[in-house]
């Protein structure tokens, strides 16, 4: 028999399906001709082209890939969590790209949108012609989206929007926006298209992480919009965690290529370079490294595909989501800081992903609810006592 594959160590590629196997190839090789070669300047320069990125990934068909209709591919849930991990295994910026379309911004109007909201964003949306974004955080409600501040009023049929919504992916470049605001009936979404007078997208600037991603402040001054642009049915937090939750299944299977990335780059270095007369590799410190890093990759994958088979099975809860980014989150970040410090200098530089991984994590932990949130969420799944405030 032979010894297992240092690159899939628990053979957990062969539990995907003939469509799963594709759509893997298909991005790896997408990733490895069109992004490879250039995230590290764009992660250097802080600069992305979203509109060719857009068009290539329409292309390959992932924005809204696992959506039905309005030519969207409707994949498996498990295929759209391995293109995540395979955009994420070159940089999370990347598969955040993805994300914010597909998940966040196609995905509520999907789920929540009116016919004609449908009609009128999906297509275009699916092709990358159209970008869109997911305005939920502000700068005092993060955590706590329950208390945010923007508001949006009626006058006479139409809706008045003002506010502030903070650390907004893809703002500067979206041709639509998905905005929650507080109602007299409770928070609602609203497509409001960001050539509306009022709207202003300013870039977040200095940022150490997620270099490779655009973010923005997005500010509403006056927004006026028709009656057609509220979401119609659905009305507090429910709408926004319901997409929410569609975001960090991604999240919690693109971490496991972040980590996997991290590990294969520190297997590739300790092997090739030489200290005290042999590779870094030969030394028992090191392999203990090793070792721990291919647990935790391979760990971190059997969870994530565990996590999709149950998602494709409709049996998956929130908690479950939970569970996962958690867990696989927390794991990529150990692999890629233990994975920096067996690359020596060379692992702070960009000439290496390591250390661009590890900063992009920080930010992972964060966003989509941070560590403690979804630490909380499973403290209230297995004690059914809230901690929360
Ligand atoms: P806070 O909520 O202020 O939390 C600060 C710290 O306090 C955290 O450690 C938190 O866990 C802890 N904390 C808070 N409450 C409690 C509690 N009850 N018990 C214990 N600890 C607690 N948002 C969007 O809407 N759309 C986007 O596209 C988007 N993209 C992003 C991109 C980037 C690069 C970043 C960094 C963020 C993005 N976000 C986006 C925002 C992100 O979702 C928020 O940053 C996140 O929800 C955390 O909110 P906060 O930063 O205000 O932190």
């Amino acid at each position: 028999m032979n010894t297992p594959d240092p690159h899939d160590f628990l053979d957990l590629d062969a539990e995907l399906s003939g469509e799963e196997r594709d759509i893997r190839d298909a991005v790896r090789e997408y990733a490895a001709e069109q992004l490879a070669p250039n995230v590290a300047d764009w992660y250097e320069t802080g600069a992305l082209p979203a509109a060719e990125l857009a068009k290539g990934f329409g292309q390959l068909g992932l924005l809204g890939m696992h959506l039905e209709g309005y030519g969207c591919a409707g994949t498996s849930a498990m295929a759209y969590g391995i293109a995540c991990r395979e955009l994420e295994a070159v940089d999370s910026g990347l598969r955040s790209f993805v994300s914010v379309q597909g998940s966040l911004a196609m995905y509520a109007i999907h789920r929540w949108g009116s016919d004609e909201q449908k009609a009128e964003w999906l297509p275009r949306m699916a092709t990358g012609e159209a970008l869109g974004c997911f305005g939920l955080t502000e700068p005092d409600a993060g955590s706590d989206p329950g208390s945010m501040r923007t508001r949006a009023v009626r006058d006479g049929s139409d809706w008045v929007l003002d506010g502030t919504k903070m650390w907004i992916t893809n703002g500067t470049v979206a041709a639509v926006a998905v905005v929650w605001a507080q109602t007299d009936d409770g928070i609602r979404g609203f497509v409001v298209p960001t050539s509306t007078p009022g709207f202003t997208a300013n870039e977040v600037k200095h940022k150490l992480s997620l270099r490779a991603s655009l973010t923005a402040e997005l500010v509403l001054d006056g927004v006026r919009l028709p009656g057609s642009a509220a979401f119609p049915e659905v009305r507090g937090l429910r709408g926004p965690l319901n997409c929410l939750n569609e975001a960090r299944y991604g999240i919690l299977f693109g971490v496991v290529g972040a980590a996997r990335a991290c590990y294969e780059s520190a297997l590739e270095y300790t092997l090739s370079r030489t200290q005290f007369g042999k590779p870094l590799a030969g030394f028992q410190l090191t392999q203990r490294k090793l070792a721990d890093l291919l647990v935790e990759v391979n760990r971190s994958g059997l969870i994530a595909q565990r996590i999709g088979r149950l998602k494709d099975a409709g049996t998956l809860h929130h908690h479950h989501v939970s569970f996962g980014k958690l867990s696989n989150v927390r794991s990529a970040l150990d692999v890629a800081r233990t994975a920096r410090s067996m690359l020596g200098a060379n692992g702070i530089s960009l000439e290496y992903p390591v250390m661009r991984h590890m900063s992009n994590l920080e930010t992972v932990l964060t966003y989509e609810g941070t560590e403690e949130m979804h630490a909380l969420t499973l403290g209230q799944s297995i004690t059914t006592l809230p901690a929360f405030r």
